[in-house]
């Protein structure tokens, strides 16, 4: 069994401010070392329940997040920034199943501790006029490739969140927002523990959850923070402008959607602020 998780940092148990998830910021060291715990906690699991490969995707900021020697010896990491796809980088169907661990819910959730889509400048995705995140953008990449995604640990609303969109998926809830930056979170070594049993369970039983199927043709929908962003990205071949802040774009290859939807976020990006 092939196994690929992509982690994140916002979602994980004792991490509620920027401060703690940023490079550069007071507390970033502190945010990196209980992000590899629970990495390392997943691939234990993982291990448990027979994976043969492991891939990690350091899938958060500048991507270089976890440091080589402290993450469990039998995973292949994936580093570095500038990932052509990202937060999916490097997953086909080679893979059997997919674990997400640190993950946060999408963009304007109440109580979602740190919630945003990829960045600050995506206020809204949708796909088939469906709202989404990065669960459910990242869910849907696996899925294109026949690839469950079977665990999900983070906050409580990303919890919440992907068991509306893949039934069945096995989750681990670090902490409970009581605010965007409040977090009342388990102790770390609690959501270790939950982890590891969670991923065991969840890969033992693979086979029972469905790849998250998409209809074509595959609408994307993007709202950005500001009207000289949708200026910038509207020249895009095959990108329509929908509103004053808002594009479309539609393809039948779902590769082709997450990548158009990198790209508007990366030409966006260079708007000055
Ligand atoms: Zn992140």
């Amino acid at each position: 069994m092939n196994v690929y998780i992509s982690c994140d940092a916002e979602g994980v148990a004792g991490i509620s401010d920027w401060e703690q998830c940023v490079p550069g910021q007071k507390d970033y060291k502190l945010g990196r070392e209980l992000m590899v715990g629970e990495v390392n906690a997943g691939i234990e699991g993982a291990l448990v329940a027979g994976a043969k490969k492991i891939v990690v995707n350091d899938s958060h900021a500048t991507m270089i997040n976890l440091i080589p020697e402290e993450l469990h010896p039998r995973a292949l990491l994936l580093q570095g920034s500038e990932k052509p796809m990202s937060m999916v980088t490097g997953l086909d169907n080679s893979f059997d199943a997919v674990v997400f661990i640190g993950y946060h819910s999408m963009a304007g959730t109440s109580a979602g501790i740190l919630s945003h889509t990829y960045t600050s400048i995506i206020t809204e995705v949708r796909i088939n006029g469906r709202q989404v995140g990065e669960p459910e953008l990242n869910a849907m990449m696996a899925g294109w490739y026949g690839v469950p995604v079977v665990f999900l640990s983070g906050d409580e609303s990303a919890t919440k969140e992907i068991k509306k969109f893949v039934p069945g998926i096995v989750t681990v809830a670090t902490k409970k927002g009581l605010g965007r930056k409040v977090a009342l979170s388990l102790h770390p070594e609690e959501a270790r523990r939950l982890i590891r049993r969670g991923v065991e369970r969840a890969l033992r039983r693979y086979k029972e959850i469905k790849p998250v199927r998409i209809k074509k043709p595959i609408k994307l929908s993007v709202e950005l923070w500001m009207v000289e962003m949708a200026d910038m990205v509207a020249v895009i071949p095959g990108v329509v402008r929908t509103g004053s802040r808002s594009v479309e774009y539609k393809h039948n290859d779902y590769t082709a959607i997450y990548g158009m939807f990198l790209t508007i976020m990366r030409v966006a990006g260079q708007v000055k602020r």
